[in-house]
């Protein structure tokens, strides 16, 4: 039988993922990563999906679940949506999330965070969340609320994967290692809730800048490079109250 490349690489790098459990004396925080029209409803923009996808689906499904309970619970949430300046392109991308488009506004199933009172939104113009929050003062949104809202357990859902998800994740993990991030402890990503993009070799090999890009090895790279980091997968989260 011949393996598929993502059966080879699950057996060769294998990952190990856990059941997380957040009980209550723990506090916890959620960033949504780009959970955006853009890269995520159907033919919302060069780089949304073109059609309707697994993945991409259970990402959402999710991320909105998991909103839900963070917000029932009145816990923390920043959500990140990419959101360019028409004339700085992000290369090697096409234009996207165009700031004041729909493209770089939230999924339908996620909108109504905007009106919650724990939830921050942060625009940014660059992969990276961590670096997308420095203000023009060298302050730092993410990192103010990390430390304002006391967060110990930081769970990262959104899109893509091994990119914008793992670039912030790897940024945190630095800054918390340096000692930037107190009290946070722990990054989990929770592999569910991520989805990245599909671009298969066979479309790739007409275009000059953007690589080959398939969905389901590209999304299990992401995970195994964010666990190399110090970042804990979760194949599944719930909550409990600790006694
Ligand atoms: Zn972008």
């Amino acid at each position: 039988m011949v393996l598929k490349t993502v059966d080879l690489l699950k057996s060769e790098i294998p990952i190990e993922e856990e059941s997380v459990i957040i009980t209550e004396d723990v506090k916890a925080g959620l960033v949504l990563v780009d959970i955006i029209n853009g890269f995520c409803t159907v033919g919302a923009g060069n780089l949304a999906p073109r059609e309707p996808n697994r993945q991409m689906t259970e990402m959402i499904d999710e991320s909105a679940r998991l909103a839900r309970v963070f917000c029932d619970k009145h816990l923390p949430v920043l959500a990140f949506l990419d959101s360019h300046h028409p004339d700085k392109l992000e290369y090697p991308y096409p234009s996207h999330c165009i700031t004041g488009t729909d493209e770089s506004n939230l999924v339908p199933e996620l909108r109504w965070i905007e009106k919650e009172p724990n939830v921050i939104i942060r625009r940014k113009d660059c992969y990276d969340g961590y670096i997308g929050s420095f203000e023009e003062d060298g302050s730092n949104i993410f990192v103010d609320w990390v430390k304002n809202n006391k967060i110990q357990t930081l769970m990262v859902v959104g899109v893509c994967t091994d990119i914008c998800v793992l670039d912030f994740v790897c940024s945190t993990l630095s800054a918390k290692n340096r000692g930037f991030l107190n009290p946070l402890e722990e990054v989990v990503v929770y592999s569910q809730g991520c989805a990245t993009f599909d671009f298969p070799a066979s479309m790739a090999r007409n275009t000059k800048d953007i690589s080959p890009h398939p969905q389901e090895l590209m999304h299990y790279v992401g995970l195994y490079m964010a666990k190399g980091r110090g970042a804990k997968i979760a194949r599944e989260i719930s909550f409990n109250s600790s006694k």
